[in-house]
């Protein structure tokens, strides 16, 4: 099922999110819902707090156009899976490490914040600890899109957004369409 996705200005994109406790058929089913969501919105991550709900759970996919050499590093538990044994990708109750402090920066967008680009500095390596929906403990390591695909969606997880780290001349750039979206979202919420 398709979810409506939470626009910049709704507070739930600012809630830090429950941990998950319960890996039960309704957990599948949100993840599941997430990740048509975020093929629907051609997004490549998505997190709880975009759907409504302020809790420990993103979803993502990075892998490149078929035919296209994957333009990262990674690994999953120690090993290297074909990506698309492991992509659409549920992240639950992740806690991450940064494993490489180089910072590197990248152009991003975000579901919520459609209509707005600007460049984000991150660190490039990644640990991410984290559980799947059955609550079986996984440890992924990334670089690249996949790393910084990473960092923006638990980032999200905790209430923080990527304007939050834009670069701010990219920030001023984007105020008026920013502006733009508090005041729709404002409306939204008055004729709820
Ligand atoms: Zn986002």
């Amino acid at each position: 099922m398709i979810l409506r996705v939470t626009q910049y200005g709704e507070p739930i994109l600012r809630e830090v999110g429950k941990p998950i406790t319960e890996f039960d058929e309704a957990l599948a089913e949100l993840a599941n819902d997430m990740v048509d969501t975020m093929y629907d919105e051609e997004g490549i991550g998505l997190a709880a707090q975009q759907v409504d709900r302020a809790l420990q759970i993103c979803v993502l996919d990075v892998r490149p156009p078929e035919g296209m050499e994957v333009p990262f590093e990674y690994s999953l538990d120690g090993k290297k899976p074909p990506l698309e044994l492991i992509m659409p990708m549920a992240i639950i109750n992740p806690k991450v490490t940064i494993i490489d402090q180089v910072e590197d920066v990248y152009e991003e967008g975000c579901l919520s914040f459609p209509g707005v680009n600007g460049k984000v500095d991150r660190p490039v390596g990644v640990r991410c600890e984290y559980q799947d929906t059955e609550g079986n403990n996984h440890i992924v390591e990334a670089d690249g899109l996949l790393g910084r695909c990473i960092l923006h969606e638990v980032d999200h997880l905790n209430g923080k957004l990527f304007i939050d780290l834009m670069d701010k001349r990219d920030l001023k750039k984007n105020e008026a369409k920013i502006k733009k979206l508090k005041r729709a979202s404002r409306d939204f919420l008055k004729g709820k």
